[in-house]
């Protein structure tokens, strides 16, 4: 097996061990392994271990991997996405998970109008409030969920954090569970065209603890690939 192999069976049997402790059926968490800056024979690797969901942050290597890879996988969009990127996006990526800014939504509604298509998004929430992040304030999230509701080309299908980068991720939990509570408050808001159901959160330090919270997707990327280089 290779080191690849080893890690996601590694890291899903986490995720079912995890599952079990809160109680629920590891179905709900989808893995997305986060390839970004890594090659793609390592895609191709993890594609031999039953990988199927990949996860990058640039749209310009998601345009080359995906024209070097013509599988069908299933791409997520999770980094912070520049208003002239988006047009790339439509058929390329089945959920944009960084929509923090109107301008941003406006976009994609748009882009995916122009196509005649209707991209899945998670609005990105700064639960953790560093300075440095991207994402909204907790506070803001319900009315930008409201103010794109009605938006054709949308939908919207619940919430994605990054907590702190910490050697103690039993810190992080909290956000994660405020994340949870957020999303019970915002559909119980009764919004037209809004029912929330899915949280992005937990990553390669701290996703055993996200999906004890609630996590349906888990964002992991050096757990299944090593380190990234950022010199190469
Ligand atoms: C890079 C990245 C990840 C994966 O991080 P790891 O710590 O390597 O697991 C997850 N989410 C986002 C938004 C990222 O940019």
């Amino acid at each position: 097996m290779s080191t690849i192999a080893d890690n996601l069976a590694y890291v899903r049997k986490n995720i079912s061990d995890a599952c079990i402790r809160a109680g629920r059926d590891p179905k709900e968490v989808t893995l997305i392994a986060v390839s970004k800056t890594k090659p793609v024979s390592d895609i191709r690797e993890a594609m031999s271990a039953g990988q199927t969901v990949f996860g990058e942050n640039k749209v310009q290597e998601l345009r080359t991997k995906t024209t070097e890879i013509t599988e069908p996988l299933s791409w997520h969009m999770i980094g912070h996405l520049q208003l002239n990127k988006v047009k790339y996006l439509p058929g390329m990526v089945d959920m944009i998970h960084s929509v923090d800014n109107m301008a941003l939504a406006e976009q994609i509604e748009k882009e995916c109008a122009k196509k005649d298509t209707v991209m899945n998004i998670l609005c990105e929430v700064n639960m953790a409030g560093e300075e440095s992040k991207f994402g909204l304030a907790p506070s803001e999230v319900k009315d930008f969920v409201k103010s794109i509701s009605g938006f054709n080309h949308i939908k919207v299908k619940g919430l994605m954090t990054v907590a702190h980068a910490t050697d103690d991720p039993e810190s992080n939990r909290v956000y994660f569970k405020d994340m949870k509570k957020l999303m019970v408050d915002i559909n119980n808001e009764k919004i037209d065209n809004i029912k929330l159901s899915e949280l992005s959160m937990g990553m390669t330090n701290d996703y055993t603890i996200a999906v004890e919270e609630g996590a349906t997707f888990v964002r992991v990327g050096t757990g299944i690939f090593g380190a990234r280089n950022y010199a190469v």
